[in-house]
């Protein structure tokens, strides 16, 4: 229910408030000033009613025969004003005396009896419904005790009150209209870039992510907010694009083993052939099928990497040994381009690592360094601990990277020499593979080569917590 009064534009909602909170600091201001005023009035009146007194006590006298009355004749006209009256009474409660102005007040005396023993200010109410400020006190006059009210009407007084709300009432109704004018405009100003924004972001598509969000002013807020959009999009139109390029490459680097299955198929089924010529066929389609399930098995590694589904499980892991393990592993590899791998270290050099991944950065590194190096080189792994890393580098005197290519080798699908690559089994990923696989341990990956002279990879790792200690106790 409350929802559904809620004014669902933020331009509304601030004018609300702007004019809301300017209401009630008004309200409190007015209430302010109306009690200040009203107490000063008050004080004013009563001050009056005061000097009335005290005019009384000197101009009141009593007559031998026991009348009360005034000094002076005339004077009370004069000193009453309009509003002003004086009475006395006896302490019985009998009135001894009354102002004329009493009279011209067209007070009824009946109904404005003086109340027993009250004495000080006060306020009565006349039955024309006017009130009148009084000051009762008793006095002795001569031998008499008596009692002297003297009066003033409170009418001019709440008049100017009665005035004074109504001004301020009105300055609070124009003030806080006028608020929630102004607050809606200014709302509406310092809006109206986020109406543009959603409209420009509307017509941001993944086919049209090169849109971009109008940054009016940089500095203020909103434009902050519409850069931090725009940098997202950047990053977004960056991954569009590299997905767009790697579902590409990948469909390509698949449909090309197939072709290759299929056509060695087709000639092989040409022609009548003899068993042998069969099996060699069959073998060079087995080779390509290898390859494809390579490929695949590469990129469902990525994929997963890159979704962030690999889950490392982490254990302490001698790179040393590791280095030795792999070295083994791709001996027949090596042997068939009869080269040497030869592994070098200083003892035990532990890391917390997930051994099948890292493992299978080793591998690929390795199977790089056999494939673009010559028959019988030599390519030597070394493994050390310094400081607090853990170092492995593979050293090959291959036919190394073209300097325009070295930045590029981390790429997904590239290769330097497309037609070699393919040709010794590369499928472009090895490398991407091997940088995520280092990068996910908190390592890094870096190479120097020259071409002709050959390349060293090189990965560093963080030693374990007491990798420090195993270094220490090699020999
Ligand atoms: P591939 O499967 O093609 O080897 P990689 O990602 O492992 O893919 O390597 C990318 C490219 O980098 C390779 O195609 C190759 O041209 C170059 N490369 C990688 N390692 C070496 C090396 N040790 N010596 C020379 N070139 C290399």
């Amino acid at each position: 229910m409350s929802a559904n009064w809620r004014p669902k534009s933020v331009r509304v909602r601030l004018a609300l408030w702007y004019a809301g909170s300017l209401g009630v600091l008004l309200l409190l201001y007015a209430a302010g000033v109306f009690t200040f005023l009203e107490r000063n009035l008050f004080r004013e009146l009563e001050r009056r009613l005061h000097d009335d007194f005290e005019v009384a006590e000197e101009m009141l006298e009593v007559r031998p025969d026991g009348e009360v009355r005034w000094r002076v004749q005339g004077h009370a006209e004069e000193h009453g004003e309009e509003e002003g009256w004086v009475e006395v009474w006896n302490l019985d409660g009998k009135p001894l005396y009354r102002s004329k102005s009493f009279a011209r007040a067209r007070v009824d005396p009946s109904l404005l009896p003086l109340p027993q023993g009250s004495t000080g200010y006060s306020s009565l109410a006349l039955p024309d419904g006017s009130r009148v400020r009084v000051l009762t006190d008793r006095y002795p006059l001569g031998d008499v005790s008596v009692v002297i009210r003297v009066g003033r009407s409170e009418e001019r007084l709440r008049h100017e009150l009665w005035e004074l709300l109504g001004l301020l009432a009105l300055g609070f109704v124009i003030a806080v209209g006028a608020a929630g004018v102004s607050g809606y405009v200014l709302a509406r100003r310092a809006l109206a870039p986020v109406g543009r924004m959603a409209e420009q972001a509307v017509k941001v598509t993944a086919d049209r992510l090169g849109e971009r969000l109008p940054v009016a002013n940089p500095d203020d807020e909103l434009g902050q907010l519409a850069s931090v959009f725009n940098q997202t999009f950047a990053r977004l139109e960056k991954s569009f694009e590299q997905l767009r390029r790697f579902t590409a490459d990948a469909s390509h680097e698949l449909r090309t083993p197939l072709t290759a299955i299929r056509s060695v198929g087709e000639v092989g089924l040409r022609e009548p052939r003899d068993e042998r010529s069969y099996r060699d066929i069959i073998g060079s389609m087995l080779e390509e099928v290898d390859r494809l399930a390579r490929l695949v098995e590469q990129l469902l590694m990525l994929s997963r990497a890159d979704a962030g589904h690999v889950k490392l499980s982490r254990e302490p892991v001698d790179l040393a040994e590791l280095a030795r393990e792999v070295a083994e592993h791709l001996a027949v590899l090596a042997e068939e381009k009869k080269q040497v791998i030869q592994v070098g270290d200083d003892g035990v050099v532990m890391t917390e690592v997930d051994r099948l991944v890292l493992r299978q950065a080793l591998i690929n590194l390795y199977d790089n360094a056999i494939k673009y190096s010559p028959e019988r080189s030599a390519i030597s792994v070394s493994v050390r601990a310094k400081d607090l890393s853990a170092i492995l580098e593979v050293k090959d005197s291959g036919i190394g990277i073209p300097r325009e290519s070295q930045k590029h080798v981390f790429e997904r699908f590239y290769r330097v020499d497309k037609g070699r690559s393919r040709g010794l089994g590369g499928t472009g990923l090895g490398l991407s593979i091997a940088r995520w696989a280092v990068e996910v341990h908190g390592g890094l990956i870096e190479f120097e080569s020259e071409v002709g002279k050959g390349s060293t990879f090189r990965i560093v790792l963080p030693l374990a917590e007491k990798g420090s200690g195993a270094e220490a106790t090699s020999s």
